[in-house]
């Protein structure tokens, strides 16, 4: 379904019947709807989507016969009680390291989300509303249930995608309003908002809680320009939706002090510190804690680690070993307890036997006034293993030479890009996330055509 009340109503409804609710986000492609309906075996789809849409034929065979759900009059039966470890919630990673995977969440797992949300992330109130910008079927559409116990309205926006005026307009129309947004909105926001010179009641915004991605140093200094202390930062994955750590409202104070203080750009945005509701380790590969400041894997454990992957036991070992939620994402935490998230296991690129670490290129190449967004990945190289090449858009015009210029005054020269791809825009993802793979395999079929 697209974002709309009713699915709230579906989602709500579902539980109450006992049922386990495999979220799938409207903007997907019919043959990987397939997938999703395929693997976790679902018996029912709640769809919005018209006969023309394209469903998927795994899709069509599940629609109920009567398209329409008509209440009878009749009273609810009572609910269906479901124990705390019982699967509630199938939660298909985006994949963009690879094919998706069920990450199965538990109502326990739900129920510590809620209370890592009411405690750690926001005071929500009874007259905050929580808008639904980001798609439902994101975690962040789980936020209904910590909006719903304190009595709160949700909000569900007209427009199917983000669009940056009805924000305005909802915002300067709506007091206390609050919602998740990725990054890459906030940076779509704050660009409309300097083109337009749109007023917007800052006064009415109750929070932004943004995550799911990396928010470069640029962007944030540019939305704590815009938006002040509102706002909260984030981190988790499928496997541990939102529940990692939170960068709270004070820290970003001080980060917003510090930087004009600092001109040391370079430095990473970091992703908050750990909900005191779960454990979160830097590990080593033989799963040995490194000490403080040392990079190695994150590493969850808690009441919000999802009990496994749905129908995937031997992906399942992999993730949660002795106890852990393997997070695939490579970081530090320093002896206060801020943890930096320096990148995902899986982008590392290996070049000369070197590790180089694409998010801080990217960070390097954004400090350009041209770049408007960079990815960086890397590409099989006879001699070095992999090099570097940066996909990148811009806001005018800039030669790759110049680029080149600005990288080697910023960093070693092994890590700078030896290739640079100039798109209109980065392929990105139904949750607003940049998919590595896709500019992967843009420079696959690019080797194949022209292998030399
Ligand atoms: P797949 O796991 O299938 O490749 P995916 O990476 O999109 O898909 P998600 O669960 O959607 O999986 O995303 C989780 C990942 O997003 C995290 O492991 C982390 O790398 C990144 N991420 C999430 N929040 C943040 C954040 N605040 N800062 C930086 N990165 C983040």
């Amino acid at each position: 379904m697209k974002n709309r009340p009713a699915y709230l109503d579906a989602l709500l409804a579902a539980w109450y019947a006992g049922l386990v609710v495999v979220p799938i986000n409207a903007k997907l492609h019919c043959r990987e709807v397939d997938f999703i309906l395929e693997d976790s075996g679902s018996r029912l789809l709640i769809s919005d989507s018209t006969p023309e849409a394209p469903l998927a034929s795994t899709a069509r065979q599940l629609m109920p016969d009567s398209p329409n759900f008509v209440p009878d009059g009749k009273p609810l039966a009572a609910p269906i009680d479901r124990a705390s470890t019982s699967a509630a919630w199938i939660f298909y990673t985006s994949g963009t390291t690879g094919r998706p995977k069920g990450a199965t969440l538990s109502h326990g797992n739900l129920a510590c989300m809620s209370n890592c949300y009411l405690t750690n992330v926001e005071r929500v109130k009874a007259h905050h509303v929580l808008a639904h910008f980001a798609p439902l079927s994101h975690g962040s559409g789980i936020y209904v249930i910590p909006y719903l116990m304190r009595g709160c309205a949700n909000l569900v926006p007209a427009s199917a995608s983000f669009d940056e005026s009805e924000f305005v307009d909802l915002v300067n129309r709506h007091q206390g309003l609050a919602m998740f947004l990725a990054p890459t909105m906030i940076r779509r926001l704050v660009d409309h908002l300097d083109a337009t010179d749109t007023a917007l009641s800052l006064d009415h915004l109750q929070a932004i809680v943004y995550g799911g991605g990396p928010m470069y140093e640029r962007d944030l200094r540019d939305a704590l320009a815009t938006f002040g202390s509102r706002l909260v930062q984030i981190y988790g994955q499928g496997e541990s939706p939102m529940t990692i750590s939170v960068m709270s409202r004070e820290e970003h104070a001080s980060y917003a002090e510090a930087s004009d203080t600092s001109s040391d750009l370079q430095s990473l945005v970091p992703v908050g510190r750990p909900h005191p509701q779960v454990e979160v380790a830097i590990l080593d590969a033989e799963g040995t804690l490194l000490p403080d400041g040392e990079e190695g894997e994150i590493c969850v454990r808690g009441d919000s680690v999802m009990l496994g992957y749905w129908n995937a036991p031997e992906a399942t070992d992999e993730a949660l070993r002795d106890g852990w939620l393997r997070t695939g994402d490579i970081g530090r935490m320093e002896a206060d307890g801020t943890l930096f998230l320096t990148d995902r296991v899986k982008d590392v690129i290996i070049s000369g036997g070197t590790n180089i670490y694409p998010r801080e290129v990217e960070e390097v190449l954004l400090q350009h006034p041209a770049v408007h967004e960079a990815s960086v990945v890397g590409v099989h190289h006879p001699v070095w293993g992999e090099e570097v090449v940066a996909f990148v858009s811009l806001h005018g015009t800039v030669e790759p030479e110049a680029l080149d210029q600005h990288c080697l005054a910023r960093m070693a020269r092994f890590k700078r890009p030896k290739r640079y791809q100039i798109l209109d825009a980065l392929p990105k993802n139904a949750y607003g996330k940049i998919v590595k793979t896709e500019l992967r395999k843009r420079l696959a079929s690019q080797q194949e055509e022209n292998p030399t």
